[in-house]
């Protein structure tokens, strides 16, 4: 049964340049997508910006600019980023567009029953776009930003978020709402547990620099970042007019909803975000996919460590699928994960320039040696071929990237192991050279496939090294015409 499948990635802050993080996220989520509709399941890929932000207003500010100018900048920036990882997703949303702000409207208005004025006091931190607690303050500082929260004291409008402490219980006990991985789903069912308070969802023009969504007849208000922001997984649909793609996409049941963001978010994205729908009557998302923080050579990326990747510079080093492979590869979404050029070049020597290219190469010549052309007439490996898929689609239900790669590498060291054990070069038994070399051919093809989510170029180069013109995936008795193509991964200067 082919499934319908929505995938989001968090919708980034454009106040500054995408970084490594972002990418990790982008192509986390582009690799899930892709594997989806390998499967042949139908893929819908949200991403975008959330540029309501008050931290646009004042980075804009600071730099003498027009906000909505800034923003507009900032997001071709993220647009070409995505270019540049080569990530599919099928619409991308920017929170200043017109059927974001209808749909939340629409959804504030929808949520109304929980909706309620009063006075507030709290200390703020923008970098945070959140109210912190006093206990929270290092020396008087917000502990990630190290600025001095605001003190803000105001009239706001605020969410019952307490009324839905019994129902998100539930929803995560019984799985309703899947975290992965565990340790996270365990961290957000103790902040459950430890009491959910009502939180302010709107702040006054005067304080928002006049930037944002405007709360529904209210002139003095606008709607809080989060707020709004969150609402961009239904808005993009259409929820703001009920549009087919929103009634096909996110209220249609049998649609699964995956959001993948950073472990920094999961408060707002497994706690406000549910009981915002609860309270709206909207669908709840079936899965939520959370990964950690990439440090770099063993140390927190900062502006003032100066450690920060040059990620075109490796890019143009290695190769966009390279980079992406190791991502992939290296991370594991339960943990932070260390990027490191050296481990990076590493891999790509022994793993994919040594292993996975030299196989192909070397497949490729044996077959050119016969003249180039092969007739698929047995696959010796078909046990391990079915045994590395089991392994590679397990990896992938819990979105263990690097367990499928794992996987496909495990082949790649099986099917080199048949050339050497066989020494098929030397044998002239044509039936049984040719039955080895279809074998070797047939491995070749199942890796085309296995990496494509990984390695989008280099699996479409290997097909064309294999004569596969088609997305055929029957080939016993059929007949193809390799090519020799220049080395996947070339030795690096
Ligand atoms: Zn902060």
């Amino acid at each position: 049964m082919n499934k319908k499948i929505y995938i989001t990635t968090a919708i980034p802050y454009v106040n500054a340049n995408p970084h490594l993080g972002h990418a990790l996220e982008f192509i986390q989520t582009d690799c899930a997508a892709r594997y989806n509709r390998l499967k042949g399941n139908e893929v819908f890929f949200l991403t975008g910006a959330d540029e309501n932000s008050l931290k646009n207003a004042l980075a804009a500010e600071k730099e003498g600019r027009l906000v909505e100018e800034f923003v507009e900048e900032k997001r071709a920036i993220f647009k070409d980023f995505l270019k540049l990882l080569n990530i599919d997703n099928t619409d991308f949303i920017s929170t200043r567009e017109p059927r974001h702000f209808e749909g939340v409207k629409k959804f504030w208005q929808a949520a109304e029953k929980d909706i309620y004025q009063s006075d507030y006091q709290g200390i703020y931190c923008v970098g945070c776009e959140d109210f912190l607690k006093e206990e929270e303050l290092i020396d008087g500082l917000c502990p990630i930003h190290k600025t001095t929260p605001q003190l803000v004291s105001e009239k706001n409008y605020f969410f019952r978020l307490s009324n839905f402490q019994k129902q998100l219980e539930e929803i995560y006990k019984n799985d309703v709402i899947k975290i992965i991985p565990e340790n996270r789903k365990q961290e957000i069912e103790s902040f459950i547990a430890g009491g959910l308070k009502d939180f302010s969802i709107s702040r006054s023009k005067q304080r928002a620099h006049n930037w944002g969504i405007e709360v529904p007849n209210d002139d003095e208000q606008v709607i809080y970042v989060w707020f709004d922001a969150l609402c961009n997984y239904i808005t993009a649909l259409g929820y703001g007019n009920n549009s087919p793609l929103y009634r096909a996409w996110w209220a249609d049941s049998s649609t699964e909803v995956w959001h993948f963001i950073g472990k920094d978010i999961s408060k707002f994205h497994c706690i406000y975000w549910p009981a915002m729908l609860l309270s709206a009557d909207v669908r709840l998302p079936s899965k939520i996919i959370i990964h950690g923080f990439i440090t770099v050579n063993s140390q927190k990326i900062s502006k003032s460590l100066g450690n920060s990747v040059d990620i075109k510079n490796i890019i143009d080093k290695f190769g966009i699928d390279v980079l992406r492979y190791y991502l992939l590869r290296e991370f594991s979404l339960a943990q932070d994960g260390d990027f490191s050029e050296k481990n990076l070049q590493e891999r790509y020597e022994k793993e994919l320039a040594n292993g996975l290219g030299n196989l192909l190469n070397r497949v490729v010549a044996l077959i050119e040696r016969q003249g180039g052309k092969i007739k698929i007439e047995k696959n010796l490996l078909e046990n391990v071929i079915n045994e590395i898929w089991k392994k590679y689609d397990e990896a992938f239900l819990e979105f263990r990237f690097n367990q499928g790669a794992e996987a496909f590498l495990q082949l790649v060291g099986e099917t080199d192991a048949l050339v050497n054990q066989t020494q098929v070069w030397a044998i002239d038994d044509v039936e049984q050279k040719n039955g080895i070399l279809s074998s070797l051919w047939i491995s070749l093809a199942n890796l085309a496939d296995l990496i494509s989510p990984y390695m989008p170029e280099i699996s479409g180069k290997m097909k064309q090294s294999l004569g596969i013109k088609n997305n055929d995936k029957e080939f016993l008795g059929k007949e193809f015409e390799v090519k020799r193509i220049p080395p996947l991964f070339p030795k690096l200067n």
